[in-house]
């Protein structure tokens, strides 16, 4: 594997990082995010698209997508606000 290829980890839609790789040098992986749900590249590729499925999710308040995930997460004081800030910038 080449160190210079760009991995994102933190999901586009809702910040949530746990290393499962959403694109990889720009190429999304349709990796499903354990907490939105969201596919890579299916509603992640624009911004638009990405504040249209994020404002529907937070909107159902915030339903994680892997149960056994949101035990992990929560056990640990897993906070929605805080996750969202992980959101790189160009995708708020
Ligand atoms: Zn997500």
């Amino acid at each position: 594997m080449d160190d210079t290829e760009t991995w994102e980890t933190v999901c586009r839609v809702c910040g949530y990082d746990d290393d499962d790789v959403f694109w990889a040098d720009g190429w999304p992986t349709a990796e499903i995010c354990s907490c939105c749900g969201n596919e890579s590249d299916v509603g992640d590729e624009s911004v638009m698209g990405l504040r249209t499925y994020r404002g529907y999710w937070v909107g159902q308040g915030a339903p994680w997508r892997s149960p056994s995930a949101e035990r992990r997460h929560k056990s640990r004081g897993w906070d929605l606000l805080s996750q969202l800030a992980n959101i790189p910038e160009q995708w708020r």
